[in-house]
């Protein structure tokens, strides 16, 4: 029987070994912690039944990912649940830039910027299904779809900053920086759009949205579904050695480009190793989970009802931020995510306290206490919120690299997605998951379409290594259960 090991269980290693091993391959992955799930775990640290998601909270690009929807998870325990309001970015006059699951809504919400805002998005969000496959895999190829794609690929080229122009409200200006500021980068560069409209146009069709339980909810339904087509799982083993592999036909490597130079060494050809040690990383994030008696007392009443709440005031705050962080200083007022997952899945919480996650923008490797930064932003848009938290566990870079070398120095994306990388993926080829040696591919979120537990990445190595046994994949994302 073929034969493939993959080394990671984060989303992508599952969803490679998954696919993998639905596609008729006897397949072993091991995982260097004691659970499989990687970015997509969850925690009751600080109170028994309040569950913080460790990393990934919030699920646009997950829900709609081919890659999770042929697998059938839903089959396996997963649930998606969604918030009354997607995400809201307040003011400090009080007012604020909401996103809610519908355009038409959300241009409403955004009063003289709304015609604005449905002409940008209405043609994308109505195509999201059939554009997810060009956008949700490596961009230099053949798109099966090149009007549509150019048609949604142009703004995306633009600086976020630019783009901002669009709009005229303050509101709208912040929720659109907000949104951009999850590429981890100065919104004045070229091609800072295309995260944030590739989350807002996922989003729009899918809803942000949050697994029953917690994220671990995602990675323990793939690993059931690893389980059923016959895989083996091994937890505890950290992989530091190409001889420690058993055997196989293919490996795939949930890894960064790092880890993989140090598994290889020089067996790798010299210009693939040279392109993953010159591997860019990205900022990192400082977390912040809280227990908060009676949720955060925002003063926007949509705050108070929305999943994610984006802190970071104005555009040119929010950009100002991003700025120093990629520079390396560590700004006064960084930009803050706030998850309140709890709100679309009250499991979560205990009682009348609830878990609130948070995370504050910092520089790679930042050594400081990001603590006070984060609890003044929170207090700035919600006074009084210290008064009523019961608990508290913070996550450094530091903490986050031990807990798992992709993550290394913070960087929770995987690399730093400048052009380059976000067109080409770690190193300039047509081929990015494969690693230059025979059989082995790179199939972590360093690989297009990068960050996020939406799969795609393990997806599209697991698609490369099919190909290099000869095996069609024409079937690989044959869709085995409806959409949530
Ligand atoms: C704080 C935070 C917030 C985030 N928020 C979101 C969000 O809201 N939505 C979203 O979609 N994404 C979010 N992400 C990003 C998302 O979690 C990652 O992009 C995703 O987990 C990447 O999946 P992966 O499989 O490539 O790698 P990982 O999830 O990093 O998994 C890699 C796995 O490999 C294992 N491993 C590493 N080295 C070895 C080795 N040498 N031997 C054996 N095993 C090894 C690790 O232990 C880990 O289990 C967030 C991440 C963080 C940290």
């Amino acid at each position: 029987m073929t034969s493939a090991v993959v080394v990671g269980g984060g989303p992508n290693g599952l969803a490679a070994a998954a696919l993998l091993a639905r596609a008729g391959l006897h397949v072993t992955l091991l995982e260097a912690a004691d659970e499989v799930g990687g970015g997509a775990r969850s925690h009751e640290a600080i109170l028994p039944g309040l569950v913080h998601d460790h990393c990934s909270a919030i699920h646009p690009m997950a829900v709609g990912s081919p890659a999770l929807r042929a697998l059938g998870l839903e089959r396996h325990g997963l649930r998606w649940l969604l918030p009354d309001i997607d995400c809201v970015h307040p003011l400090d006059d009080g007012s604020a830039g909401v996103l809610l699951r519908s355009v038409p809504g959300t241009a409403r919400m955004l009063g003289p910027d709304g015609n604005r805002y449905r002409a940008l998005l209405t043609t994308p969000v109505r195509h999201w299904d059939t554009l997810a496959r060009d956008v949700m895999g490596p961009l230099l190829r053949i798109p099966a779809h090149p009007l549509l794609l150019a048609r949604f690929g142009l703004p995306t080229a633009l600086p976020a900053s630019f783009l901002a122009r669009l709009f005229t409200t303050a509101r709208a200006r912040a929720l659109w920086a907000g949104v951009a500021a999850h590429a981890f980068r100065p919104l004045s560069h070229p091609f800072t759009s295309a995260i944030g409209l590739g989350i807002l146009t996922a989003g729009h069709t899918a809803g942000w949205a949050v697994a029953e339980g917690g994220s671990q909810s995602i990675t323990r339904s793939m690993e059931r579904v690893l389980r059923v087509q016959g895989g083996t799982v091994h937890t505890g083993v950290r992989v530091t050695d190409h001889r420690q592999l058993p055997p196989a036909d293919v490996t795939l490597l949930d890894l960064d480009p790092g880890q993989v130079v140090d598994l290889y060494g020089d067996r790798l050809p010299a210009r693939v190793r040279g392109a993953y040690r010159r591997f860019r990383r990205a900022p990192a994030v400082f977390k912040l989970d809280l227990a908060v008696e009676g949720g955060v007392p925002w003063t926007n009443e949509h705050a108070r009802r929305s999943g994610t709440v984006h802190l970071g005031g104005p555009l040119a705050e929010v950009a100002d931020a991003e700025q120093a962080v990629v520079a390396g200083r560590m700004p006064e007022r960084p930009f803050v995510l706030v998850g309140q997952q709890y709100l679309a899945d009250p499991s979560r919480s205990v009682g009348g306290v609830h878990p609130v996650y948070s995370y504050a923008h910092v520089p790679y490797g930042y050594d400081g206490d990001a603590t006070e930064a984060i609890l003044r932003q929170l207090e700035r848009f919600a006074p009084g919120v210290r008064d009523r938290i019961v608990g508290r566990r913070a996550t450094s870079p530091a903490r986050f690299a031990a807990a798992n070398p992709n993550f290394a120095g913070g960087d929770i994306i995987t690399g730093a997605r400048t052009t380059p990388e976000l067109l080409l993926g770690p190193r300039p080829t047509i081929e990015p998951y494969s690693t230059g040696l025979r059989g082995v591919f790179l199939c972590s979120a360093a690989t297009p379409p990068g960050p996020g537990a939406h799969g795609m990445c393990g997806a599209g190595a697991a698609a490369a290594a099919l190909r290099h046994l000869g095996v069609r994949t024409d079937s690989l994302m044959r869709l085995s259960a409806p959409r949530a």
